[in-house]
């Protein structure tokens, strides 16, 4: 059985983050999302929060499963049986940082491959930093949030 890890911070997840799952669910036996937990970030939601926002949209998804950790993803992703990740390559931009975070990964666990989707064109530049900073104005989300969290989203990001 296939298994591929798509790691991230996913505070929250979006609809970019939405298209990556659904595209790499159909290519691998198992999917699991993993919410990595990043010291250096100050979210905007836990990590038990952001599963439970990952886990309410890909209820139709069989094959994907959703977890957290702060273990270092080539030993998560060892423990887990897995010998890729799946990352999405937005602009640019990404490149250079994937690409770095792809070696040394493979340098730690050279079973461990990273596999790359590029966004699609209307994600392009879609990030959930993005979305944290059009939260603050009046604006439509529509686009670039899954349907079932945009309440919980605005709620938050007007309480904090
Ligand atoms: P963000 O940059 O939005 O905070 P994450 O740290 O959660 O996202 O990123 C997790 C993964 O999802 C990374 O591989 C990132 O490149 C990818 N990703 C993020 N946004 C998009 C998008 N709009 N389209 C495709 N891939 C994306």
């Amino acid at each position: 059985m296939k298994i591929a890890i798509y790691p991230g911070s996913f505070d929250p997840i979006t609809s970019g983050h939405l298209n990556i799952i659904r595209r790499a669910a159909n290519i691998f036996d198992k999917l699991i999302v993993c919410v990595m937990v990043n010291c250096a970030k100050s979210p905007l939601f836990t990590r038990d929060e952001r599963v439970e926002l990952i886990r309410r949209v890909i209820g139709d998804l069989p094959n994907v499963e959703v977890d957290s950790s702060d273990e270092l993803l080539a030993e998560y992703a060892k423990r887990k049986g897995s010998c890729v990740i799946v990352k999405g390559l937005r602009a640019g931009s990404d490149f250079e940082n994937e690409f770095q975070m792809a070696l040394i990964n493979h340098k730690i666990n050279p079973s461990l491959d990273t596999m790359f989707l590029t966004a699609e064109h209307q994600y392009m530049y879609l990030s959930s930093s993005t979305v944290k900073e059009l939260g603050n104005y009046n604006v439509d989300l529509s686009d670039f949030l899954p349907e079932q969290i945009i309440p919980d989203f605005k709620q938050r990001i007007t309480s904090k």
